[in-house]
């Protein structure tokens, strides 16, 4: 049997300055408990399909014209982002996004922000992301801003887990990354995927390590969705393979 529908984004189109055209219909569906891989080249949309879902494109003069966004079977396009964290969707955007001068579990402490906890609770849920990024617990007292980039993409991700999401959006987790590094984070989302059951729908350039671990992807070209499909008929598509893995 299928899954439930977790996130349904359906035909929206996004205009910048009220006159660039930038996503022409974009449809997609992250089944629950599922990740899925959101593919393209530089400059296809990724980023403004992700900054859509989470109502972050408001602040950057774009705006969604049409369709509509569903998170769990409610319509979320009015929501704050705030309120998005509330119910369970949580955001990685791209570029990390640590604040430098805070310690690593600074940092993981605001992610909890939204959430009126208990001391004990906060504790358990710091407990809880040291033990998938044993790494960030090395280097909690740490600046952020002194750490690697794999660790601060780390802190981001854990500090969205602080908010104990059903759902995250990464954005483009491999970017500046070396090969082993991204490894590293993939095999990590796969378990918190496996074992938290956490969803997932993560917007990539690198399409070979996102189809190694997505269970569906969807690749967009200039603003529209050319190619979808399980992550294993996708990554064996000889255009796929053509245009996207380099391969031929
Ligand atoms: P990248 O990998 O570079 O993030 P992407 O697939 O995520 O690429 P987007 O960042 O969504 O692509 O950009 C899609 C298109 O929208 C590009 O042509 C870009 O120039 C344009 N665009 C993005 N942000 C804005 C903005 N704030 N105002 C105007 N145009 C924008």
């Amino acid at each position: 049997a299928s899954s439930p529908t977790c996130l349904s984004v359906n035909n929206i189109e996004v205009i910048y300055d009220h006159v660039i055209l930038v996503l022409k219909g974009v449809s997609l569906q992250v089944p629950k408990g599922r990740i899925v891989a959101l593919l393209g080249a530089n400059g296809a949309g990724k980023s403004t399909t992700m900054k859509s879902i989470s109502t972050l494109l408001r602040g950057e003069r774009g705006e969604v014209t049409k369709g509509s966004i569903e998170f769990m079977g409610e319509r979320v396009d009015q929501l704050t982002p705030n309120e998005l964290v509330k119910r369970g969707l949580s955001q990685v955007m791209e570029g990390r996004h640590c604040f430098a001068h805070l310690t690593i579990e600074e940092n993981l402490l605001t992610g909890a922000y939204t959430r009126r906890i208990s001391r004990k609770e906060l504790n358990d849920q710091l407990e809880m992301v040291y033990t998938y990024f044993p790494r960030l617990k090395q280097r909690r007292g740490s600046q952020a801003g002194y750490t690697s980039g794999g660790e601060q993409q780390m802190c981001a991700i854990g500090r969205s887990l602080m908010a104990r999401p059903s759902m995250i959006l990464l954005d483009e987790p491999s970017m500046g990354l070396a090969p082993q590094i991204v490894e590293e984070i993939f095999e990590i989302v796969r378990d918190l995927n496996g074992k938290e059951g956490v969803s997932f729908l993560v917007a990539e350039q690198n399409t070979n390590v996102a189809l190694r671990y997505a269970d569906f992807g969807y690749i967009l070209e200039n603003g529209r969705v050319v190619m979808e499909g399980r992550a294993q008929d996708l990554a064996a598509n000889e255009d796929v393979k053509e245009f996207y893995l380099g391969v031929s």
